[in-house]
């Protein structure tokens, strides 16, 4: 199996290339981009596909050439006086011909299509994971996942037909008039005439099958966003009973798509029409008109025979050419659906000198902050606070003061709108994003994990530790002894257990230790505590918070709480109020001020600050 590895291997679609957060937005450019390492491949296919397309023709012509020869010699005659050529013509069709057609299939079918499809998926897939937190917030997951599937295998089509059927097709077509104007130029009248209506409908079609097929693909990707975005959150929908809901909004993107794929399918019932009609034009008229000369003389049998030939080939060959044709401008339709997600723009990218954050002792700066999402209200406005190195620091407020939106961008998921977060005197916005995130490690209210083993979980904090690092982490987080009884369908035990999707196969409490321990690895000397003991009842609380205790030490923290536990603890509190700071100090200089943080404390409920709108101010 050499010979397929040989040709498997031409085209390596891992290989590198220059990455660009703007890949070209228009059709063309697009598809040079993502096919340039196929040019050579191209090539060699180009002039095989003509070569086989020329063998075609030539042996239609020779068919023709046959029929001459039989009707112009006595049976007894015709070995003796042939048999070189016979020999030769029978050698070239068992051997060269093989081997020549092996050729052709074997760049297309194993040399490009794996090839092809694999490159597209795979910087398409590393596009996408390079874009904003935003970004994908702004869209269906599902719909996102739908176009990088379905744009790759579009594009193999695409050069597929282009080789396998329009370049075949179109150096025979010319063969075959050649053929026949040989025979008789007379006969290649009708085949050119027809060449021109066939073109007209070609024309026709294609013209309107793109923008159809873009359409339906359109739809079909709204679909499934709309289905994964219910299967997704099944928790909801069930707790609801909104089974019936979720079906009628996933139906009305289904019956969108009937509606788009009746269209295309309308087109290619006329397209089929028109053909059928085209090509009884074209057997008639060429065989009728060979007759027509073989009547008056002036044409072998020959010629009728190679000219019915011909155009009966080309009768069946019509119609696999149209619809390859079809095939190229829907899959282009595809494909330009695909690109609005392919090739859109990462709009947050590190600066083209950004350097690696460094941290020494771990200051945060923010001077003026305003950041509105694009908008004249919520977000935070003119926010400034100085956490200095080890220093913790809780923040307060009604959801919806801001507290959250600090914490996007001190991480960065958003690029701020107005003034400046440093950390060490580095503007976080012109240092590398990977460098700022790795000093930060954030636990949050209701950590997701990854459907992977809890090993994969836990080294996602520090991709490398050793296990004994990672038990370690475990351990401190007080993982380590639920983790070992942990066993999954397959059988898995351990740390080799899978946690389910998003981690929902462990109890609240295990996930936010899984989480721990995974932040415990990180050991960045940035924490970000975001509600993360929120969702667990008390008992389970107090524990973690012991053990959150102990990571914190030495480390500056910032945090969201409203347990009080949480708050009263932290060496400055500052409180939000729509997007300002309204009140900071200390838990007990706060009592003292009497201001908002006092009547969230008065307030108290259950061991929680009430921070409701309603009972604060
Ligand atoms: P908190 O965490 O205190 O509950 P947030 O920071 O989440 O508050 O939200 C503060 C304000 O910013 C709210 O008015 C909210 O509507 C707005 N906001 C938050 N996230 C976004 C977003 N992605 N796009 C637009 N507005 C947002």
């Amino acid at each position: 199996m050499s010979m397929f590895r040989f040709f498997e291997k031409l085209v390596d679609p891992y290989q590198p290339y220059t990455v660009s957060n703007t890949p070209p937005r228009l059709l063309w450019p697009f598809l040079q981009d993502y096919l340039a390492p196929f040019k050579k491949i191209f090539w060699f296919l180009g002039c095989f596909s003509a070569l086989v397309a020329a063998i075609e023709i030539v042996l239609i012509w020779y068919l023709g050439r046959l029929i001459t020869m039989l009707s112009d010699t006595t049976p007894t005659e015709f070995w003796s006086s042939h048999k070189v050529e016979l020999i030769v013509v029978a050698g070239f069709i068992l051997t060269l011909r093989p081997i020549i057609q092996a050729i052709n299939t074997l760049l297309q079918n194993n040399a490009m299509l794996p090839n092809v499809g694999t490159l597209v998926r795979y910087r398409a897939h590393r596009h996408v994971l390079g874009q904003s937190v935003s970004w994908f917030d702004n869209d269906f997951a599902g719909r996102i996942a739908n176009r990088i599937m379905q744009t790759p295998p579009a594009m193999g089509e695409v050069v597929f037909q282009a080789f396998d059927a329009i370049t075949f097709s179109i150096a025979y077509l010319i063969g075959a008039i050649f053929l026949l104007a040989e025979a008789d130029s007379r006969l290649a009248i009708p085949l050119l005439i027809w060449a021109g209506l066939y073109g007209g409908l070609v024309f026709w079609t294609v013209r309107r099958v793109g923008p159809a097929s873009e359409a339906f693909s359109d739809a079909r990707s709204a679909v499934t966003g709309r289905v994964v975005d219910s299967y997704t959150n099944i928790h909801s929908v069930k707790m609801f009973s909104q089974d019936n809901q979720e079906l009628n909004y996933g139906l009305e993107a289904i019956e969108k798509a009937r509606t788009t794929f009746q269209y295309e399918m309308r087109l290619y019932t006329l397209m089929d029409i028109g053909l059928v009609a085209l090509n009884g034009l074209l057997v008639v008229s060429v065989v009728g008109l060979g007759i027509y000369l073989w009547i008056i003389g002036s044409a072998s049998v020959g010629v009728v025979a190679a000219g019915a030939a011909l155009t009966t080939r080309m009768n069946g060959m019509s119609g696999w050419i149209m619809w390859a044709l079809t095939t190229v401008f829907r899959q282009l339709g595809v494909i330009r659906e695909g690109m609005e997600t392919i090739s859109s723009p990462i709009d947050l990218v590190d600066l083209p000198d950004a350097k690696p954050l460094q941290i020494e002792a771990a200051h945060i700066s923010i001077l003026n902050l305003t950041h509105r999402y694009g908008r004249n209200f919520g977000g935070l406005e003119d926010v400034s606070l100085e956490i200095k190195p080890g220093q913790s620091v809780g923040l307060v407020g009604a959801s919806g003061a801001g507290k959250s939106t600090l914490i996007k961008l001190l991480l960065r998921f958003y690029d701020i709108e107005k003034g400046i977060i440093q950390f060490d005197g580095q503007n976080i916005s012109h240092v590398t994003q990977d460098s700022l995130r790795s000093q930060i490690g954030v636990v949050q209210q209701d950590s997701s994990l990854l459907h992977r083993s809890v090993r994969e979980n836990i080294l996602y904090g520090r991709p490398g530790s050793s296990e004994e690092e990672m038990i370690e982490a475990a351990k401190k987080a007080e993982a380590h002894d639920f983790i070992l009884t942990l066993e999954d369908p397959e059988g898995r035990v351990g740390y080799d257990a899978q946690v389910g999707e998003r981690g929902v196969k462990l109890s609240g409490g295990q996930r936010q230790r899984v989480a721990l321990a995974r932040v415990i690895l990180k050991d960045a000397p940035i924490l970000v505590l975001d509600e993360a003991t929120s969702a667990l009842d008390s008992a389970v609380e107090a524990d973690i918070l012991e053990t959150l205790y102990g990571v914190m030490a030495g480390k500056t923290v910032i945090a969201i709480a409203h347990r009080l536990s949480t708050i009263a603890r932290m060496d400055h509190i500052v409180v939000l109020d729509e997007g300002r700071i309204v009140e900071e100090g200390t838990h007990e200089s706060l009592l003292k001020e009497d201001g908002a943080y006092a009547t969230f404390w008065r307030h108290q409920s259950g061991g929680f600050l009430a921070t409701k709108k309603t009972n604060a101010v």
